[in-house]
């Protein structure tokens, strides 16, 4: 008897998956896949929990179709590969390698301990389009601009592309069968049925938006992808942080249009920045939890928990940055656009820490993972690597007023404002209060007063940045 393992981790896609492509063409007696769930990794990520457990059931019943069995183990990584060689027949294991480096070092030490057990083990590049240590300026040191990081990524990808198997084998079945192991991971609290809604977390689907997205959407990306009402952007986010579809499908696909105009190269250029967080997370680990730029260690930061609670429910009274808390709360997802307004407002207008920021966003976001996450707070704080500079301060009036003019998006996020008038739309405070009466949308009480004044907030913010100056 032999046993060959694939090794699932954020890669729950049977086409353009070399890891299982190995596991399918391997001659093993026996072959199964193995999740290893860490709880202690998912504990600040509810809004996951709820994505990662449908994408099992869903995987498991694909991966049945194929007369391999998936394992859900609740354990830590390392234990539980040790296990797997003294409790079976283990000879071979297969995995693609993780893009995040506190994975890649468990990855190493799993390498070792197979190594001295004579068990032959594979890892495959799957998830970067580039080897995320292969992107160096050409004196060796890593890049910190993202322009001069891109011209030389994008050229080598290009230079090194493989054409993919894209093949999809089959749908799935709908009538999951019941895993308790897998049932042990959705979260607690059921707000997160409301998630299935609004998702679907199967490579099928992540294949149906991106045709959509190429077919209707690329063209204008360059325009819509800044204006939250319209349906600008792919939203494959999350299908992309658990490897529903991979970089390497998109580009590939992105590459077969004919016509590639600014829509095009502006969206590779989104793929590119992901590229881009990912290698500077690597090479600089220490930013997961502290400033990249080290002159920001002395700035006064608010500690004010009352204003960050008003921040996450979506009650500053702030019509875009309001709506865009609620989205992220009943969706698990919130636009570009207006997650730099809403990161702003938190660390410029109420000056807390951009670490609690990018907590909530762990917490909520179903495509979070910690490179995007941490160089898109550190770039709006402007703490970060080729950083939006910190005395920039978005006005969350124009910032509304310019993106989302006809207040569409507001109104839908925050139905207490769906009578107001055009003039009032991003300023609501100022409406006189007969006309608040007449439209029942009484500052203060139907809809929350602003919880600071534009004006005295960005002052207070320059004054502390110049403050850090001196
Ligand atoms: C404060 C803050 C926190 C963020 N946290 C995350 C996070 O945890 N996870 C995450 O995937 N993205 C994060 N982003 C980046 C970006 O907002 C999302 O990737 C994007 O909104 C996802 O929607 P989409 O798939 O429709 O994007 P599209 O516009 O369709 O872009 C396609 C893909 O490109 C990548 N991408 C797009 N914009 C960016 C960007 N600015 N930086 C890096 N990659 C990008 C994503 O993988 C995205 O799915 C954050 C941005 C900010 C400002």
């Amino acid at each position: 008897m032999s046993l060959s393992v694939f090794w699932l981790k954020d890669d729950f896609r049977i086409s353009n998956n070399q890891a299982i492509k190995a596991l399918i063409e391997d001659k093993s007696s026996e072959k199964k896949t193995i999740y290893i769930y860490e709880k202690q990794q998912y504990q600040l990520c509810e809004t996951q929990k709820w994505w990662l457990a449908r994408s099992l059931e869903i995987f498991k019943e694909k991966l049945e179709s194929l007369k391999i069995m998936l394992d859900v183990v609740h354990e830590n990584s390392t234990k539980s590969i040790k296990k797997l060689i003294t409790n079976s027949s283990l000879t071979r294991i297969y995995w693609n390698k993780s893009c995040h480096i506190n994975e890649n070092i468990i990855e190493d030490d799993i390498k070792k301990i197979l190594k001295d057990n004579n068990i032959f083990y594979k890892e495959f590049e799957a998830n970067l389009l580039n080897p995320v240590e292969k992107i160096k300026k050409d004196d060796g040191t890593p890049f910190k601009v993202f322009t001069h990081y891109w011209k030389k990524a994008e050229q080598i990808y290009l230079k090194n592309n493989d054409k993919y198997n894209s093949k999809i084998f089959k749908n799935y079945n709908q009538n999951l069968t019941k895993d308790k192991n897998i049932e042990a991971i959705y979260p607690k609290k059921n707000w997160y049925k409301k998630f299935e809604k609004y998702w679907e977390p199967s490579e099928e689907k992540a294949k149906e938006i991106l045709d959509n997205f190429i077919k209707k959407s690329i063209e204008h990306y360059a325009i819509n992808r800044d204006i939250p009402s319209v349906e600008g952007t792919s939203k494959l986010s999350p299908y992309i942080k658990f490897g529903q579809i991979s970089v390497h499908q998109i580009m590939q696909k992105c590459l077969e249009i004919k016509n590639k105009k600014i829509g095009y190269r502006k969206y590779i250029n989104e793929i590119g920045w992901r590229e881009f967080s990912h290698s500077l997370l690597h090479n600089f680990p220490e930013m997961e939890a502290n400033n990249l730029r080290k002159d920001f260690d002395n700035f006064k930061w608010n500690k004010n928990e009352k204003l960050l609670f008003k921040w996450k429910k979506g009650l500053t009274g702030y019509p875009i940055v309001d709506a865009g808390m609620r989205e992220l709360y009943e969706t698990g997802w919130m636009h570009n656009r207006v997650r730099m307004i809403t990161a702003s407002f938190l660390v410029k207008h109420l000056r807390i820490h951009w670490l609690e920021g990018e907590k909530h966003f762990r917490n909520t976001l179903l495509d979070f993972n910690i490179a995007n996450n941490v160089s898109g707070w550190q770039w709006v704080a402007g703490t970060g690597a080729d950083a939006a500079p910190y005395f920039r301060i978005f006005n969350p009036i124009l910032q509304g007023e310019k993106f989302d003019p006809s207040g569409n998006y507001v109104k839908k996020w925050c139905p207490e404002l769906k009578n107001i008038p055009n003039e009032f739309l991003h300023k609501p405070w100022e409406m006189p209060e007969a006309l608040q009466k007449e439209k029942n949308i009484i500052i203060g009480k139907t809809y929350p007063s602003p919880i600071v004044k534009h004006e005295e907030a960005r002052n207070s913010a320059l004054r502390a940045f110049k403050e850090l100056k001196k």
